[in-house]
């Protein structure tokens, strides 16, 4: 688990700035959602918080460690994406094993790891099975599973339910809640809905064109005149 700090955090593309100068402190196990309309720099937020994007301006700390400059591998946060990002040749072992590809554990260690997060999942019985043979909401486990193994400090999660329907969303909403309540990991959420950001974050993180806009609890932001 990790501390995750912004400061005067940019983004700039060319002329243009998309990110302003954000500062926001997430504390340990906090389950922070930013929300915003499409194109207020959610995403690009979080892919400088993964190191997937290069930051324009300011720092970002994860442990207390400034991250500007390691690569993603090197951050210890593992990112949920929207479009599942598993693979349809492999077994949804293989697929939640792919995490830690390059990883040095045992055979042994990678394998206890897999079953463990298939386990939490309730993936177990479908460990032979490829991508085809699932429904939306397995492959969304599997590609948490695949974020899982690699016992990251922080999870960063991209729009990850927006693919799918309406029912499937909410038990994943719920599924997702229930996970962080287990592990009690970080976690950054991304969403332009906003039953999901009030449904399932400790605080709320309202973003317009750049810049952060109000923080609160969903008590604060919506029960409040
Ligand atoms: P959100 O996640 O809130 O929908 P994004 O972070 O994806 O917003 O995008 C923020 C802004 O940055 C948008 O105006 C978008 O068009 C712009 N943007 C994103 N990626 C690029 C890029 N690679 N080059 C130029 N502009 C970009
Ligand atoms: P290790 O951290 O053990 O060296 P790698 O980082 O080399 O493993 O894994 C290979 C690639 O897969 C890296 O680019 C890593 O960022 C990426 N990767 C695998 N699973 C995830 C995940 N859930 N979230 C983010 N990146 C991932």
């Amino acid at each position: 688990m990790a501390t995750i700090e912004l400061d005067r955090l940019v983004k700039r593309y060319g002329q243009t700035t998309v990110v302003h100068g954000i500062d926001l402190s997430i504390q340990d196990g906090e389950f922070v959602v930013l929300v915003g309309p499409s194109g207020c720099g959610k995403s690009t937020t979080l892919r400088m918080i993964a190191g997937l994007e290069e930051i324009s301006g300011g720092e970002i700390r994860i442990a207390n460690r400034v991250v500007n400059d390691l690569q993603p591998k090197d951050r210890n946060i593992a990112m949920v994406f929207q479009n599942y990002a598993i693979y349809p040749h492999m077994t949804v072992a293989e697929n939640i094993a792919f995490g830690l590809y390059r990883s040095t554990l045992s055979k042994s260690e990678k394998r206890q790891r897999v079953e463990q997060a298939a386990e939490t999942l309730g993936l177990s019985h479908l460990l032979e099975r490829r991508p085809s043979a699932l429904s939306g909401g397995q492959r969304q486990r599997v590609a948490i599973g695949r974020a899982m193994v690699r016992d990251p400090a922080a999870f960063l999660f991209d729009e990850p339910l927006s693919n799918l329907d309406a029912q499937l969303r909410t038990q994943m909403r719920i599924e997702i809640k229930r996970l962080h309540h287990r592990l009690g990991t970080t976690s950054v959420f991304v969403t332009h809905d906003q039953v999901e950001a009030m449904t399932m974050a400790d605080r709320i993180v309202v973003m317009r064109d750049g810049h952060i806009l109000q923080v609160g609890t969903p008590l604060e932001l919506y029960e409040k005149p």
